[in-house]
């Protein structure tokens, strides 16, 4: 070995910590699912690269997991032979946050006053690894990455600082053991010494992942008298006993889904996605035939803190025939679905195919088509079937399916089906369109909307005046990207949609046929002259002064050519410089 050094955590990491080590969580039993996630990914990782690598000098013939607990120490570990860290990785991946999320997460929770609101906030924040420092007081990580020769032992209590040694003779992998709290020692439900009790976390939460998880009997390593349920076959005379598999290994996309429980489905979406949260929905397909697959998708019930960055990751995995081949599947899902989390097992693909050569690939096309159509399907019938449900849906992944509007021609009706808009109808509720079309006043014949900063802008705006004044209702549009695809949708269900600031509305002309008249023209003629004088004056800034009747309060106000672009947009343009 080559001396220990020590290092400090960053300032976030140390942050996290402390929420860890004061045991933040209610169920502390994650701590387990989270470091078997990690052993999971390792040996997916490991065996792509061996996959993609000839060379690499990795030793593949027994992928597993191991758990080991000793009651004597209280210790517990966790071990795979997976991918492993080189010493900078663990620098790095251990002793930094790298989450562009995080730091907004500990910002929100610093300034939330309320206790239970906080307690909410944390709930829903997955804190991997560290999560070991809820029922550890010290924890030590030894991993060797596969290929190479030098180990990296890591050591923390949690409180500032860890250590780092070089090791010569670790195996490939990663083993993470916890030395575990004594205070917890006492209470049955922490005992995460005990192999029962670790073989029903197991259960409940990992059941479905890939790799064997393997432990011994209830007695190995164990001089404690406890009589808890034992159905192990453990020997008797103290010699080694036999290592038992404790999961399924089902893939759970695969089977039947009367079979699966929502539990079960809720934890598989914790692994894939890292979110600690139960996903909104669920989605399982199958399509058999010439191109075979299985897909299990979920809808999350809250957007992630990078949907908007550049640099998030994890959307639909790609298995083919139960292998793991990549995370975050771009050639499985547009976009405008990016929240969209889950598995796509073909049974048809090279294990070897490339990201380049799937987008290019035809079964792939034909797949994504119809995990599409059933994402928004899903949608629709939550629509229908459980409106808070949709409501969540839309306050948290609205903004980004609207993006869809402007690139998905073939789903565009489908999409603006499962679409809602703030309206002047109601201030608090948002509404769709087909409820729009259905409270549509008689002659009225267009869908109108305007689009705006904000609704106290757009709802004080005197291009709403004459419509306010006919009773019409107005979609009222906020969003940035409202004011791209307005431009790129020309109607819904036969009406087009019109914005209240654009051209000649048509509340002119029926203004000037019904009660215009004589009347009109005499407003006509006395107006002549100070029209006339407002458009010369006004030449740079204006094309026409005219009169107008869609004003009911307001003196005057500025409308675009019906093929303008609206102020909004403007704005846009000539911030991105044009
Ligand atoms: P996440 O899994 O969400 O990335 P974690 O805190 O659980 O966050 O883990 C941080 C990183 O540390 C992982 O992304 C991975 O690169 C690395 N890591 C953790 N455990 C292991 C392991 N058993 N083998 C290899 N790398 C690991
Ligand atoms: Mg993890």
């Amino acid at each position: 070995t080559t001396g220990v050094e020590t290092f400090e955590f960053q300032v976030e990491a140390r942050q996290l910590l402390q929420l860890m080590i004061h045991s933040i969580y209610s169920n502390k039993d994650v701590f387990l699912r989270e470091l078997i996630s990690n052993s999971s990914d390792a040996l997916d990782k490991l065996r792509l690269e061996t996959l993609r690598d000839g060379d690499l000098e990795a030793d593949t013939s027994d992928l597993h997991i191991a758990l080991e607990v000793d009651k004597e120490q209280r210790t517990l570990t966790v071990r795979d032979n997976g991918i492993g860290m080189s010493h900078d990785d663990v620098v790095q991946l251990i002793g930094t946050i790298a989450n562009s999320g995080t730091a907004k997460f500990l910002k929100e929770l610093k300034e939330s006053q309320d206790a239970a609101a906080s307690q909410d906030l944390i709930g829903q924040f997955g804190v991997g690894f560290y999560s070991s420092f809820m029922v550890a007081d010290e924890v030590t990580l030894l991993t060797r990455r596969a290929g190479e020769g030098q180990g990296t032992r890591w050591v923390s209590s949690g409180e500032g600082t860890y250590t780092i040694e070089q090791v010569e003779d670790a195996p490939q992998g990663t083993a993470v053991t916890l030395r575990l709290k004594p205070e917890d020692a006492e209470d049955h439900l922490f005992d995460y010494s005990s192999p029962w009790k670790i073989r029903e976390i197991v259960k409940r939460y990992s059941d479905f992942i890939t790799w064997p998880i393997r432990m011994a009997g209830e007695s190995a390593g164990s001089s404690s008298d406890e009589s808890g349920s034992d159905d192990d076959s453990a020997p008797e005379d103290g010699g080694t006993p036999e290592l038992e598999t404790i999961n399924s290994m089902k893939a759970l996309w695969a089977r039947p889904r009367g079979e699966v429980t929502d539990e079960e489905y809720n934890e598989f979406y914790k692994h894939i996605s890292h979110d600690w949260t139960d996903p909104l929905e669920t989605i399982r397909m199958q399509a058999e035939g010439t191109f075979e697959y299985q897909s299990l998708l979920f809808i999350p019930s809250r957007a992630p803190q990078d949907l908007y960055m550049q640099d998030r990751k994890r959307g639909v995995q790609l298995y083919v025939k139960r292998v793991f081949i990549m995370d975050d599947c771009e050639a499985l899902m547009p976009e405008y679905l990016r929240f969209v989390k889950g598995v796509v097992d073909a049974a048809d693909l090279s294990l070897n195919v490339s990201r380049e050569a799937l987008q290019q690939d035809r079964q792939i096309q034909l797949m994504r088509r119809r995990l599409v159509k059933k994402v928004l399907s899903t949608v629709k019938d939550m629509m229908s079937d459980n409106a808070e449900r949709y409501a969540t849906f839309w306050k948290e992944f609205g903004r980004v399916l609207k993006e869809g509007l402007l690139g998905d021609f073939e789903n565009r009706d489908a999409i603006l089906e499962i679409s809602s808009f703030g309206s002047t109808h109601d201030a608090e509720q948002p509404t769709t369109l087909r409820s729009y079309v259905e409270r549509m006043k008689e002659g009225q014949e267009h869908i109108y909307y305007m689009t705006g900063e904000s609704r106290s802008i757009v709802e004080n705006s005197p291009h709403m005046e004459a419509f306010q004044a006919k009773g019409y209702e107005v979609l009222v549009l906020t969003d940035p990207i409202d004011e791209l695809w307005v431009d790129a949708v020309p109607e819904f269900d036969g009406k087009q949609l019109r914005s209240v600031a654009k051209g000649q509305v048509d509340l002119d002309d029926e203004d000037e046929s019904s009660e215009g008249g004589p009347e009109r023209e005499q407003q006509k003629k006395d107006f002549a002259d100070l029209l006339s004088w407002m458009t010369t004056t006004l030449n740079e800034q204006v094309k026409e002064v005219r009169l107008s009747s869609r004003l009911t309060t307001s003196p005057a106000c500025i409308v675009g050519d019906t093929h303008d672009v609206t102020p909004a947009l403007e704005n846009i343009y000539r911030a991105m410089g044009q």
